[in-house]
């Protein structure tokens, strides 16, 4: 069994691309469809836990190991107040995301256009657009944080490091490549941002995005079209942690793609299935807009430290999670 309808990707993205891979390697009726020129620089700060991405990569016949730039010893967290700990890294490394986006399509057939708008009928539009849910369209509640990032020859402190700002309200970042350093920071407002990086001196490359940081698996799907990626808000909430996570539901969506011929049934179980996987970000969303209205305190709160454990230890960040939230996330 499995669905005989024709399935469209809008979006080439990690998730996307993935999907394509995954879909037509197993046979499925696809097409794909990306508007964006070959070798665009895609702002991210391409941190990954190695050891999830390998899993990804082998259902697709591919190495995670031929995109590794950097492995990190142990990554810097830091408040605005001062305070740093060191953690210890289990996985957590820099790829190059874009020579690996560039081959997951290799050999693919998609076109280099915008999606055609809504297919009806017989076909089902798969919404891997990002933080613009182009098809599935604005969400309730959803929550987007300006970021800013650049491609730097030096860093100020030269390995992987996270700063976080009072209140829940952003973070800077510093992550090495093999030749350069991702310096970035993301906040609630642009001053926010540029206040964070006023310091970087002569960048190669300057990059702008939103990110999204609500998860919005409630509004994952919509008549024929099924959202993945950062359309649904596969995001880590405390860490913008989302490459391996969007390809984790694009596997997700495989799997049920491959076992479910209604598509009624098909969106029900894709969304249970999602919600099962990614209900750390809903608890870890709650902790953040809490931190952000100085209701740190509430009872509620404390379910969300296993989450935020579980939550860095995917990203490939060992423990010692109580000790950061308490003392630099959300001072
Ligand atoms: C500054 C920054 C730094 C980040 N750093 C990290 C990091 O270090 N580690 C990490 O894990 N995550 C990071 N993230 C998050 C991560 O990059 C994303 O969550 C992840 O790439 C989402 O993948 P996606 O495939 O869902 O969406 P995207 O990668 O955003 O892909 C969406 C694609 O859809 C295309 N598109 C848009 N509209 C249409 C249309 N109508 N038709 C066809 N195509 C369309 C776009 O051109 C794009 O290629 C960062 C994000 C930002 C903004």
């Amino acid at each position: 069994m499995g669905f005989s309808k024709v399935l469209h990707i809008a979006g080439l993205g990690v998730s996307g691309s993935y999907l394509l891979r995954r879909l037509s390697q197993s046979g499925f009726d696809v097409s794909g469809y990306e508007p964006k020129r070959p070798g665009f620089y895609v702002p991210c700060g391409y941190a990954v836990n190695l050891n999830r991405l390998r899993d990804l990569l082998g259902n697709v016949g591919m190495n995670a190991d031929d995109y590794l730039e950097i492995k990190a010893g142990s990554v810097t967290f830091a408040s605005d107040t001062g305070i740093s700990i060191k953690l210890p890294s289990s996985g957590f490394c820099t790829i190059d995301k874009n020579r690996l986006e560039y081959d997951i399509l290799r050999d693919l057939k998609y076109e280099r256009k915008v999606a055609p708008y809504l297919p009806n009928g017989n076909d089902v539009m798969i919404d891997a657009t990002g933080v613009s849910r182009y098809y599935l369209g604005p969400a309730k509640g959803d929550l987007l944080m300006r970021t800013r990032e650049y491609l730097t020859n030096t860093a100020p402190k030269g390995d992987f490091y996270f700063r976080y700002f009072p209140s829940g309200r952003g973070y800077y970042w510093e992550f090495p490549l093999k030749n350069g350093f991702h310096i970035g920071a993301g906040g609630d407002t642009i001053e926010i941002v540029s206040d964070a990086l006023k310091d970087v001196r002569d960048p190669l490359r300057v990059m702008s995005r939103n990110i999204r940081l609500s998860p919005l698996f409630d509004q994952a799907t919509k008549g024929n079209i099924i959202g993945v990626g950062e359309a649904i808000g596969t995001v880590s909430p405390i860490t913008g942690e989302g490459i391996v996570p969007s390809m984790e539901s694009a596997e997700i969506l495989f799997q049920n793609i491959s076992r479910y011929d209604d598509l009624d049934d098909l969106k029900e179980r894709y969304t249970s299935d999602i919600k099962k996987k990614f209900q750390r970000y809903v608890k870890l969303f709650s902790l953040l807009k809490n931190a952000r209205s100085g209701n740190l305190k509430k009872l509620g709160n404390l379910s969300a430290i296993s989450s935020a454990k579980e939550d860095f230890e995917n990203f490939g960040i060992q423990l010692e999670i109580m000790r950061v939230l308490k003392q630099i996330a959300f001072t």
